[in-house]
C-alpha cells in the first residue's frame, strides 16, 4: 500500500530526486532557519541560496510558472505531485521558488504590470531576490471585501492611500505590497475598489505590529502577519494594477492558483502526520500489545488514510480540470470544494496522530499542535471554509431544474406509477 500515482518515468525520476532532496536537505533546515523569507537573517542567507541554486540547476525552479515567465510549465497535475513533496518542509516553497503569496502576486504583475514594473518587481520576485505582500483584509472584516474602507483618492498624477489592513502576511520581509483600496465608492459594490503596487519604503506605510499565530509564534511582534496602517501614502498613477474599479477581478487572478497550491502542500503535512501516527502505533506497547493492535487505533489509522487519499484524489482531479480547461472561472467550484475539504482533513488526521502519541503528542516536542493550528490557517486564509462551501453549493444549485410537479422526481410512488403505466401490457399479461 503506497502513495504512488502514475507519472511518466522521466518526471518520476525528478519526483524521486525532490523527495530525497527535501528529506535530506530541507527538513533539517526548518530547525535552524527561523523565517525562510527573512533575508536579513545571516543563517538563512548562508543556507538557502545554495539549495535554490541546486533546484535551478535541476530545472525545477518556479514550477508553477509557464515558460513565458521562466518556469517549466508542467501544468497543475505534475505540480500537485511535486508540491505534495515540497510541502514537507516549511522552507520548501522558498527553496523551489513557488512560495505564497509571491506566486499569486507574480501572476497579478505578469497580467497587469507595465514593462517597467515587470522589470522592477516581477523579475526579482520570480528570481527569489525579493519578497512581497498581499494587503487586502481589513480589521473590521475579511470574508466580505465589500465592507473595506481603505481609500485611494486621486491627487494630480498620484493616488493617495489611507486606511488600515489586517493580516498582511510577510509585510516585514516584503519589498512591495499589493494593496486593495476604494477608488469609486459610487460604483456598484464589486466595482468600487482598485489594486495598487505600494513599495514598502513609501512614506506613510507603517507596520503597526507583527501579529503571531496562537500556538505557533512566541512573544508580541514576533509574528509574520502585519497589522498595517497607510497614512497619505502616495504612489504614481501607473501603480494601479488592472483597470480602475477592477480589484475583485485582479484578486481572482491570484486566488485560484494560490488556493489549489495550498491544498497540494497540505497533502504533505497530512501525510507526515499519518506516517508518524503509524510509526507510533507500530512502536508503542500498552497492556502487553502494540497500540496498533487496538481496533480503535486501527480505526484512526484507516480513517486517516481514507481521508488523506480522498482529499488527494480531489486535489489531483481539480488540477486535471485546471489543465484541461485552462480557465479558473470554470473550475472555481472545484477549487472551492478542495479548499473547503483541506482544513478538515489536516485537522482530523493531525488530531488523531496527536491522540495516538498521548501526552507526547500534545507537547511542544511533537509538531501536532502546530499542524492543528495550521489547519485553521488553511480554513481562513484565501477565504473561510463556509464561503467556499457556499460557492460550491450555489454553483450546484444553479444547474438544478426544479421538480415539475408537487412531488420530487425521486418520489417513489410517482415513479412506481409511471413504471406501471409503461409496462402495463406486460404486467397485465403476466400477473
Ligand atoms: C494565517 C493567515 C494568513 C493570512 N494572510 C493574509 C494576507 O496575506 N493578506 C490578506 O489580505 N489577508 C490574509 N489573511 C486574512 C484572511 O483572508 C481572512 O482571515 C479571511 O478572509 C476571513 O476574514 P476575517 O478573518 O476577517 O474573518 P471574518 O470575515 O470576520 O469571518 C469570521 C468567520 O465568520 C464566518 N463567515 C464569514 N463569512 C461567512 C459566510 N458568507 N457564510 C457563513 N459564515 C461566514 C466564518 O466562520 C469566518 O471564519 C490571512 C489569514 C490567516 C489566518
Amino acid at each position: 500500500m503506497g502513495y504512488e500515482f502514475e507519472a511518466d518515468a522521466e518526471y518520476q525520476a525528478e519526483l524521486d530526486w525532490v523527495d530525497n532532496f527535501v528529506r535530506e536537505k530541507l527538513e533539517p533546515l526548518d530547525f535552524v532557519v527561523k523565517h525562510p523569507y527573512d533575508r536579513s537573517d545571516p543563517i538563512r542567507e548562508r543556507l538557502i541560496p545554495p539549495l535554490q541554486a541546486e533546484v535551478r540547476a535541476r530545472g525545477l525552479w518556479a514550477c508553477h510558472l509557464g515558460p513565458n515567465l521562466g518556469g517549466p510549465g508542467y501544468g497543475q497535475v505534475k505540480l500537485a505531485l511535486l508540491n505534495e513533496i515540497i510541502g514537507r518542509a516549511k522552507c520548501g516553497p522558498v527553496v523551489f521558488g513557488c512560495q505564497a503569496p509571491d506566486s499569486g502576486n507574480g501572476e497579478i504583475l505578469a497580467h497587469y504590470g507595465t514593462p517597467e514594473q515587470k522589470e522592477k518587481y516581477l523579475k526579482p520576485l520570480l528570481n527569489g531576490e525579493i519578497y512581497s505582500c498581499f494587503s487586502m483584509t481589513e480589521p473590521q472584516g475579511g470574508a466580505d471585501p465589500k465592507i473595506f474602507t481603505t481609500t485611494a483618492v486621486r491627487d494630480g498624477d498620484q493616488w493617495v492611500i489611507n486606511g488600515e489592513k489586517w493580516f498582511s502576511s510577510h509585510a516585514r520581509f516584503a519589498s512591495f505590497l499589493i494593496v486593495m483600496a476604494v477608488t469609486d465608492p459610487d460604483n456598484p459594490p464589486y466595482q468600487q475598489q482598485s489594486m495598487f503596487i505600494v513599495p514598502i519604503e513609501t512614506p506613510g506605510v507603517q507596520i503597526v505590529r507583527n501579529v503571531g499565530l496562537g500556538g505557533q509564534d512566541k512573544g508580541p511582534n514576533e509574528g509574520t502577519h502585519a497589522y498595517m496602517r497607510y497614512t497619505d501614502v502616495r504612489v504614481p498613477l501607473d501603480h494601479m494594477l488592472g483597470d480602475r474599479g477592477q480589484a475583485f477581478v485582479v484578486a481572482q487572478t491570484r486566488l485560484g492558483g494560490g488556493r489549489i497550491h495550498h491544498c497540494m502542500r497540505a497533502i504533505a503535512h497530512t501525510r507526515k502526520a499519518l506516517d508518524m501516527m503509524i510509526e507510533r502505533a507500530a512502536s508503542r506497547y500498552t497492556q502487553g500489545e502494540r497500540l496498533g493492535n487496538k481496533q480503535m487505533v486501527q480505526q484512526m489509522i484507516a480513517d486517516s488514510w481514507i481521508d488523506l487519499e480522498t482529499f488527494r484524489l480531489l486535489v489531483l482531479r481539480t488540477a486535471w480540470r485546471i489543465d484541461k480547461y485552462n480557465d479558473y472561472k470554470r473550475v472555481r467550484a472545484d477549487i472551492s470544494a478542495v479548499k473547503a475539504m483541506m482544513p478538515r482533513v489536516l485537522h482530523d488526521v493531525s488530531a488523531r496522530a496527536l491522540q495516538v502519541h498521548g501526552s507526547l503528542g500534545l507537547s511542544t516536542e511533537m509538531p501536532f499542535m502546530w499542524m492543528i493550528a495550521e489547519s485553521f490557517h488553511m480554513g481562513l486564509a484565501d477565504g473561510p471554509t463556509e464561503v467556499h462551501k457556499a460557492t460550491l453549493a450555489r454553483q450546484l444549485l444553479s444547474r438544478a431544474t426544479p421538480a415539475p410537479g408537487l412531488f420530487p422526481t425521486g418520489h417513489l410512488p410517482t415513479r412506481e406509477a409511471a413504471a406501471r403505466e409503461r409496462f402495463a401490457e406486460i404486467l397485465e399479461d403476466l400477473l
